[in-house]
Protein backbone atom coordinates (compact mmCIF):
# COMPACT_ATOMS: atom_id res chain seq x y z
CA UNK A 1 0.00 0.00 0.00
CA UNK A 2 0.88 3.44 -0.96
CA UNK A 3 0.05 6.44 1.11
CA UNK A 4 0.63 10.04 -0.38
CA UNK A 5 0.53 13.56 1.04
CA UNK A 6 0.00 16.40 -1.12
CA UNK A 7 3.51 18.79 -1.09
CA UNK A 8 4.02 21.75 -2.50
CA UNK A 9 6.46 21.89 -5.21
CA UNK A 10 7.98 25.50 -6.29
CA UNK A 11 9.67 25.02 -10.27
CA UNK A 12 11.17 28.00 -11.99
CA UNK A 13 10.76 28.84 -15.36
CA UNK A 14 11.90 31.27 -17.78
CA UNK A 15 9.41 33.85 -18.41
CA UNK A 16 10.48 36.31 -21.60
CA UNK A 17 10.30 39.92 -19.32
CA UNK A 18 10.92 41.96 -22.47
CA UNK A 19 12.66 41.75 -26.09
CA UNK A 20 14.29 44.54 -27.84
CA UNK A 21 14.57 45.05 -31.46
CA UNK A 22 18.25 43.64 -33.17
CA UNK A 23 18.05 46.97 -35.20
CA UNK A 24 16.88 49.96 -33.92
CA UNK A 25 17.12 49.03 -29.57
CA UNK A 26 13.31 49.51 -29.50
CA UNK A 27 12.77 47.49 -25.73
CA UNK A 28 8.82 46.32 -24.74
CA UNK A 29 7.52 44.08 -22.63
CA UNK A 30 5.13 41.58 -24.40
CA UNK A 31 1.75 40.29 -23.28
CA UNK A 32 2.94 37.38 -21.46
CA UNK A 33 0.75 35.03 -23.92
CA UNK A 34 2.04 36.66 -26.43
CA UNK A 35 5.73 35.94 -26.92
CA UNK A 36 5.89 37.22 -30.63
CA UNK A 37 3.88 40.17 -30.18
CA UNK A 38 5.36 43.74 -29.77
CA UNK A 39 2.71 45.26 -27.62
CA UNK A 40 1.52 45.17 -24.21
CA UNK A 41 -1.63 44.36 -24.97
CA UNK A 42 -3.75 40.88 -24.74
CA UNK A 43 -6.04 41.81 -27.49
CA UNK A 44 -3.97 44.30 -29.95
CA UNK A 45 -1.83 42.15 -32.32
CA UNK A 46 2.02 43.46 -33.44
CA UNK A 47 3.97 40.71 -34.63
CA UNK A 48 7.32 39.96 -36.46
CA UNK A 49 8.71 36.47 -36.81
CA UNK A 50 11.91 36.15 -38.68
CA UNK A 51 13.13 32.59 -38.36
CA UNK A 52 15.67 29.73 -39.98
CA UNK A 53 15.55 26.00 -39.42
CA UNK A 54 17.86 24.39 -40.75
CA UNK A 55 18.55 20.33 -39.67
CA UNK A 56 16.38 16.93 -39.61
CA UNK A 57 13.35 16.24 -38.41
CA UNK A 58 12.39 12.28 -37.83
CA UNK A 59 9.25 10.96 -37.07
CA UNK A 60 8.74 11.08 -32.97
CA UNK A 61 12.40 12.70 -31.92
CA UNK A 62 11.35 16.32 -33.12
CA UNK A 63 13.20 18.48 -34.95
CA UNK A 64 17.19 18.42 -34.19
CA UNK A 65 19.14 21.42 -35.94
CA UNK A 66 19.97 24.95 -35.91
CA UNK A 67 17.26 28.19 -35.68
CA UNK A 68 18.17 31.31 -36.64
CA UNK A 69 15.80 34.00 -34.96
CA UNK A 70 16.01 37.56 -35.45
CA UNK A 71 13.82 40.05 -33.07
CA UNK A 72 12.66 42.66 -35.52
CA UNK A 73 10.27 45.65 -34.14
CA UNK A 74 7.43 45.92 -36.66
CA UNK A 75 9.00 49.71 -37.37
CA UNK A 76 11.87 48.56 -38.79
CA UNK A 77 9.88 45.34 -40.70
CA UNK A 78 8.45 47.91 -42.32
CA UNK A 79 11.28 50.78 -42.68
CA UNK A 80 14.31 48.40 -43.50
CA UNK A 81 12.86 45.05 -44.03
CA UNK A 82 10.04 45.10 -46.87
CA UNK A 83 12.06 47.92 -48.96
CA UNK A 84 14.93 45.32 -48.62
CA UNK A 85 13.22 42.61 -49.82
CA UNK A 86 11.83 44.52 -52.47
CA UNK A 87 15.22 46.03 -53.77
CA UNK A 88 15.84 41.88 -54.00
CA UNK A 89 12.34 41.53 -56.49
CA UNK A 90 10.38 40.05 -53.75
CA UNK A 91 6.82 40.86 -52.82
CA UNK A 92 5.01 40.34 -49.24
CA UNK A 93 2.54 38.20 -49.57
CA UNK A 94 -0.33 39.46 -48.01
CA UNK A 95 -3.33 38.09 -46.31
CA UNK A 96 -6.73 39.19 -45.16
CA UNK A 97 -7.72 37.34 -41.68
ZN1 LIG B 1 13.35 48.34 -34.51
Amino acid sequence: MREYVEEEVVRKVDRLAKKTCDICGKTVKPHQYHDDDWTASAFDVSKTIIEYHSGHSYPGDGFMGEIYHYDICPDCFEKHLIPFFESLGAEPQVEDV
